[in-house]
């Protein structure tokens, strides 16, 4: 990776207005000297998003909804740049004059404005991993190409990157992902048909968004976050492992050739990661809490529990065939949970039906773009069954 980074980031925060773009707007208050955000963009949080343009002064916006687009149209100032529609993303990105665009949108859809970002010569800060699940190959091909730096968001990967500056690519023996267990890590297999939605949603150690807060339940997110690790930092799926540690101190490691093991930790709070995407390769003095060791209860750590929570087993498989299989498992994931959250299916039918649409799919290995899309409306449609 370059080093070569202006000290004052101007961003680009896609998905402003939800849990990591708030994060993302705490952290640019809180060292102006370091992050500006020139533009932000939603699907539809009109209100939220004026507010944001009030509050930040950015001249160019995007929303994907056109009915929200037009709402806002008659809030915002006529100096306002507004792009619309899916289109409007890639538009919003290309017109931008930031040197980062930070992805924090829900899902694929930040796939075209991450790939946009790239060709532009934009660093890419990213927290959506979907993206990465289903297009790393191709995005950090594109990157390399480019000479644009893929920064992680999420709190694992972002530690892992912290752990791993300075050493050799060759000495890594295991990347050991951290996962809290989510709210059933200790609830016996046979009540998971019964769980709520309202228990799912109830994370014991962070505050996310919905899609992720159910995957955290399921065990997906760490199933999406093998795959991610596995393009960001270019490591085959077996030597990438998931440990539970309920209290989310520790947010990954990285154990060496010599058996030694680096750590990163602190609270959990997006702020952090965040802050180190846009500093990098600088740390920079905040007003986030620091750790204070003598209150910290004990740290745990624990094997997860892979029989009853299919969703490891069945990320590893993804990311070992690779190909469109990985596309495949998040596209009937983002289904099956959405079905989830609206009451229409159970808990575990969230993983029974990515197995299903899995089992059926006829993988393409090294897909093009479209070869992706094409596998990712497939298997929305079968999930949908
Ligand atoms: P939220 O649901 O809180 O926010 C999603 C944001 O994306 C909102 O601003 C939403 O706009 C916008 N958005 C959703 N769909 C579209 C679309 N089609 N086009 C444009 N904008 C869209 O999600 P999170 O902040 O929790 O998560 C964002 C991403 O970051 C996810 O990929 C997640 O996996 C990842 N992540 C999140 C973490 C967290 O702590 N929250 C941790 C690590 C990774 P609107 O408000 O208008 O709907």
């Amino acid at each position: 990776m370059e080093t070569s980074m202006s000290s004052r980031r101007k961003v680009l925060l896609l998905g402003s207005t939800g849990s990591i773009g708030t994060s993302a707007l705490k952290v640019a208050q809180d060292i102006p000297e370091r992050m500006e955000i020139v533009g932000l963009a939603a699907q539809r949080s009109v209100e939220a998003l004026v507010k944001q343009v009030q509050e930040t002064g950015v001249k160019q916006v995007a929303l994907t909804d056109e009915a929200a687009a037009a709402r806002a149209r008659a809030l915002l100032p006529s100096d306002v740049t507004l792009h619309v529609g899916t289109q409007g993303l890639v538009d919003l990105v290309r017109a931008s004059d930031a040197d980062m665009v930070l992805v924090a949108i829900v899902g694929v859809a930040g796939l075209a404005p991450a790939l946009a970002a790239i060709e532009e010569g934009k660093h890419l800060a990213v927290a959506s991993k979907e993206i990465l699940v289903m297009a790393g190959e191709a995005v950090m091909e594109a990157a390399r190409r480019k000479g644009v730096n893929v920064l992680p968001v999420d709190s694992e990967h972002n530690a892992i990157f912290q752990c791993l500056e300075g050493h050799r690519h060759s000495e890594v023996r295991r990347i050991l992902l951290t996962a809290s267990g989510g709210p059933f890590r200790q609830l016996p297999a046979d009540q998971l048909p019964q769980v709520t939605v309202a228990q799912a949603l109830k994370h014991p150690t962070w505050s996310m968004g919905r899609k992720i807060s159910i995957d955290s339940a399921t065990l997906f997110n760490k199933g999406l976050e093998m795959i991610e690790a596995r393009w960001l930092f270019d490591v085959p799926m077996s030597r990438i492992e998931v440990v539970v540690h309920p209290q989310s101190i520790v947010h990954s490691m990285v154990e060496f050739s010599d058996n030694s093991v680096i750590a990163q930790l602190s609270h959990s709070d997006m702020c952090f990661p965040i802050q180190y995407a846009v500093t990098w390769p600088d740390r920079v003095p905040n007003n986030l809490r620091p750790l204070d060791f003598a209150k910290l209860a004990a740290l745990h750590f624990e094997a997860p529990r892979e029989q009853d929570f299919p969703a490891l087993n069945l990320a590893r498989h993804a990311g070992e065939v690779g190909g469109t299989l990985p596309a495949v498992l998040n596209a009937a994931n983002e289904v099956a949970v959405e079905a989830f959250l609206n009451g229409l299916t159970s808990f575990p039918a969230i993983w029974q039906t990515v197995a299903r649409v899995m089992a059926k799919h006829d993988v393409i290995q090294h897909p093009t773009l479209e070869a992706l899309i094409d596998a990712d409306a497939w298997a929305r449609r079968e999930a949908a069954h």
